[in-house]
């Protein structure tokens, strides 16, 4: 049904050199604290088994290989908390490695087109070094009313509809239940007890009929992109709440329920209030809601494309390429008012992300890249995002926060938090240039590691160059 033999035969000469050095010595470098935002030089890390063994200024290890990173700064692997890299059978075949080229070295799957025991396959051979890939979180059980807004979604168009989807995606090993935009809200607040229920995160969109405050209470953890949040902020919030729901009751054609929707954008700017919003954004940090903000995303929206031979575009399955220059639904169904408005959406929500920040909502940094989205690149796209959060006014340590420490202390992985300390796993990535200074080294690790497989330049430049061959 997949193909993995691919993604084997690019990675498998790395891994099996990396494999070879059980023990490795980085010496000499500067760890970077991205909780303190401080520095401390002349430190040495010994990885063995995968794991951070020892951090210190002098540690013998003879039996260990030695790398040299005097003059280099070394922070945790960076996590993009919402992908999508399931949505064609060979799409792993390009994701891995461009996550891995970019110091991604963690990715949670938002929503798939593959089986989850093909996932879970995949999986399991990137945890025992057989693929090469970032550490993978299977959190895309999304659940939708029926039809389902994407193919293959689970579906729950009443209460028990919803707890016997909970009960489905226990069952087979999902790590979050999410929340999808179609859900009415008793269904939408019977999932969240349920997952609650289960033991499970109750993560994703705010469905279109659910207020934001509806979500808080609950208990909904994760939210995914950010315009609901403006929204929020508006005084007519309920209103349009309202109008969509008693669309919808009457039946209303689909094109009647996007028609109502695309009005929203015009409303928010007229009725977007700060005091409103400050309440708001107070009651989500209180809540410790997390956000997964995709503001990269406007990118497409706007047109705001790489040009055709950008390395990122020549790194693409040219069949894949091919796809993104066809007219796109989501593109078609902008009605002229919203492209009119488009530059003022996009400055309220980045007025309204950085006043989210400042009042302390939990950011998670995330791409929404997918071959299913168009112009968003697995890797590339969350470094794009990074450096919009510093645009848009976070310090570049603040950004490093959303990648590093916020994803897995908010997945609560046991043997990761965003330091680098003993008994940690070796999810590393060795920069060129002090990353608190500005986050322009990102571009170009000069050593990734992952669960302890160690990538240096050189083979970094061997994953670009099978790529760039692939895409021809
Ligand atoms: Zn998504």
């Amino acid at each position: 049904m997949f193909k993995v033999l691919f993604a084997l035969a690019l990675t498998l000469g790395i891994a099996a050199e990396a494999q070879a050095q059980s023990e490795m010595l980085l010496s000499d470098v500067t760890i970077v604290d991205v909780i303190e935002g401080t520095l401390a030089p002349g430190q040495s890390v010994l990885i063995r088994d995968g794991l951070i063994a020892e951090v210190g200024p002098d540690i013998s290890a003879a039996s260990a290989t030695r790398l040299d990173g005097a003059g280099r700064y070394l922070i945790p692997g960076l996590w993009d908390s919402h992908v999508h890299i399931f949505s064609s059978a060979s799409e792993p075949d390009t994701a891995l490695p461009l996550y891995l080229i970019n110091g991604i070295t963690g990715i949670r799957d938002m929503g798939a087109l593959w089986p989850i025991a093909e996932q879970q396959a995949l999986q399991a051979r990137i945890e025992s070094g057989e693929v090469l890939g970032p550490r993978l979180i299977l959190a895309g059980a999304w659940v939708d009313a029926s039809p389902g807004s994407w193919p293959g979604m689970f579906l729950a168009d009443t209460p028990d509809e919803a707890r016997s989807v909970v009960d489905r995606i226990a069952a087979e090993g999902w790590a979050a239940v999410k929340a999808y935009s179609m859900l009415d809200e008793a269904s939408y607040l019977a999932l969240a007890e349920a997952a609650h229920d289960v033991g499970l995160p109750f993560v994703g969109h705010i469905p279109e009929r659910v207020a934001l405050g509806t979500a808080i209470d609950a208990g909904q953890e994760g939210m995914e992109h950010f315009g609901r949040v403006a929204m929020a902020c508006s005084t007519a919030e309920e209103a349009m709440l309202d109008e969509l729901r008693a669309a919808m009751a009457e039946g209303a054609e689909l094109d009647r329920v996007f028609e109502i929707m695309a009005s929203r954008n015009r409303i928010i700017l007229e009725t977007w209030d700060e005091t409103l919003c400050d309440a708001m954004l107070a009651r989500m940090a209180e809540a410790g809601m997390h956000v997964s903000p995709t503001l990269v995303v406007a990118d497409f929206y706007t047109g705001n494309w790489p040009a055709a031979d950008a390395p990122r575009m020549r790194m693409i399955p040219a069949e894949v390429r091919e796809a993104w220059g066809e007219p796109d639904f989501r593109l078609e169904a902008m009605t002229d008012e919203v492209r009119a408005l488009a530059q003022d959406s996009i400055a309220l929500d980045r007025r309204t992300f950085l006043m989210a920040h400042w009042a302390g909502v939990p950011i998670l940094a995330s791409s929404d890249a997918s071959f299913a989205n168009p112009y968003l690149f697995h890797g590339f796209s969350l470094l794009d995002e990074l450096n919009l959060y510093v645009a848009i006014g976070l310090t570049p340590r603040e950004a490093l926060y959303t990648a590093t420490v916020a994803p897995p202390r908010f997945f609560g992985l046991p043997d990761q938090d965003g330091t680098i300390t003993p008994g940690r796993r070796a999810d590393l990535v060795l920069l060129d240039a002090n990353p608190l200074e500005g986050l322009a080294t990102l571009r170009r690790p000069q050593m990734v590691v992952v669960g302890g497989q160690v990538l240096n330049r050189a083979a970094l430049d061997g994953l670009e160059a099978t790529l760039l061959e692939r895409g021809q």
